[in-house]
């Protein structure tokens, strides 16, 4: 058995797509389940498309998810180099061009751009390309020579048969059939002498051993072009995985708008590397079990790609989050503390101990962002409804509750010691002596100090981290509240 040999080959034009990542960690995973190589080749050769930067984000994305690449532009395997810009400086492109004229399976083409103008344009996904009608496959060995020689601009053209069908595997679609009248002429090398995408990734999977090749479906129309490259050649074509589109919600592409389409765009939402890989494995690979929590070694041992879906994907944002936040739950205390921090800061500029808020929130949020809606009320008491006074559970109303807070506001001045501990022993010695239940003492005592019909945690641990002045002025501010709405 040939050792597995896959690849990552993203063109450096922006942030990493959610779909690429899918690929590269599919590519990874298939790799590293089987102890194989994973490569990182930077596919540069579209001049327009590059964006300045966008390599350094590839290496940052690598690094944040540890697809870690055993082989690429800064781990030399031997098979380098490993960016298509510099490969074409050593000529390899040209050299198998030329292999393919000689063979009749390409060809040079001179025609300009006017006389490309005037032929029939086809709409293909959406997109408008011209058919070519192979006019330069008639010109004469002479005829090209002399054109060469005379330094008219060129491009090398594959040649497709008009007749008969190319049939091809992909291991979700199963055998693919396809017309040959179906193939244009498609260009090999540019006028820029750079090697076309179509080209030059047939050319760099074969002489860089890649056994398995996992991309978007949207290559999947190309890919017949791709097989007569490797028959024309006589090289073995790699397992083609073509991965179905991922969508929104909605069923529409995912869009830099509702915040999917990136790794970073969802690191800026303030997602984990760590949960965005899991949830981004499982769309469209599922283990045996129903099991979705997986870390990436786990994947590693687990990841069987017989086992990916051809059905599309459909991105998930509250899955996401309800992910993130299992994350967040299984993260230890001292790390969380230290992510959660900015986010705190946020909310909270008071000197509160942020630690034990911190603690307070880890199980009750999906994404840190999350944290300053639930936390702002230690900064700040915000403004309140009394009608949060009354609960039917609890037993609760406004008039109950201004006798409870009234009672307690003494007391409140009276206790030294501010400990949730003794604030709570504090507050049940009222309950008993008064005979009623917990919640009807504290849910009063809880809104009063926190003005949120929700809180991170119970009375008593507020009152501790806000401490006694604030909780005697929030108290205070509560009976004034209520004495107005009883009135
Ligand atoms: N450079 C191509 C892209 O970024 C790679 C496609 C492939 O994996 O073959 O879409």
């Amino acid at each position: 058995m040939t050792k597995i040999r896959t690849r990552y080959a993203p063109s450096p034009t922006g942030r990493m797509h959610v779909g690429n990542l899918r690929s590269a960690l599919y590519e990874f995973l298939i790799a590293k389940h089987d102890g194989g190589s994973f490569m990182l080749r930077i596919e540069d050769t579209d001049q327009e498309r590059y964006v300045e930067g966008a390599v350094d984000i590839i290496y940052r994305t690598m690094e944040k998810t540890g697809m870690i690449h055993d082989e690429g532009p800064d781990k030399d395997g031997g098979v380098g180099p490993y960016v298509q810009s510099e490969r074409m400086k050593t000529g390899i492109y040209m050299k198998y061009a030329k292999e393919l004229v000689e063979k009749g399976e390409a060809y040079y083409c001179f025609c300009d751009k006017e006389r490309l103008a005037s032929l029939k344009t086809e709409v293909v996904e959406g997109k408008e390309i011209t058919v070519y009608d192979k006019h330069c496959l008639s010109l004469s060995k002479e005829e090209v020579e002399a054109n060469l020689a005379a330094g008219k601009p060129f491009v090398i053209r594959q040649n497709n048969p008009t007749e008969g069908t190319t049939t091809f595997h992909d291991e979700l679609y199963g055998d693919i059939t396809v017309d040959n009248s179906e193939l244009d002429d498609m260009i090999l090398i540019k006028s820029d002498g750079y090697p076309t995408y179509n080209f030059a990734n047939v050319v760099d999977d074969h002489t860089m051993n890649i056994t398995h090749v996992v991309r978007g479906n949207e290559y999947l129309s190309s890919s017949p072009k791709y097989v007569r490259l490797y028959d024309a050649f006589g090289w073995d074509v790699p397992v083609y995985v073509h991965l179905p589109l991922i969508t929104d919600e909605n069923h529409k592409k995912l869009s830099k708008r509702s915040g999917h389409s990136s790794f970073e765009d969802l690191l800026d939402q303030g997602f984990l590397a760590e949960a965005v890989v899991n949830y981004i494995a499982l769309l469209g690979w599922s283990p045996e079990d129903n099991r979705e929590i997986f870390s990436l070694d786990e994947l590693i041992k687990e990841f069987d790609y017989h086992r990916i879906s051809k059905s599309p994907a459909v991105f998930d944002m509250v899955k996401l989050k309800w992910m993130n936040g299992e994350y967040l739950k299984a993260m230890n205390d001292e790390k969380f503390y230290e992510m959660a921090l900015p986010y705190l800061k946020e909310a909270i500029t008071k000197p509160l101990d942020l630690k034990k808020i911190a603690a307070m929130v880890k199980t009750r949020i999906e994404v840190f962002p999350d944290i300053k809606e639930l936390v702002d009320f230690f900064e700040e008491l915000p403004e309140y409804d009394t009608a949060m006074y009354t609960h039917k559970k609890m037993k609760t109303d406004e008039a109950s509750s201004l006798e409870v807070l009234e009672e307690i506001l003494p007391l409140l001045k009276e206790q030294e010691d501010y400990s949730n501990d003794a604030l709570y022993q504090m507050l049940l010695g009222f309950v008993e002596k008064k005979g009623c239940k917990n919640g009807y003492v504290m849910w009063p005592i809880r809104t009063a100090v926190s003005g949120k019909q929700m809180t991170p945690a119970g009375a008593t641990e507020i009152m501790e981290i806000i401490g006694k002045e604030e909780t005697i002025k929030r108290v205070e501010k509560g009976i004034e509240l209520l004495k107005n709405a009883v009135k």
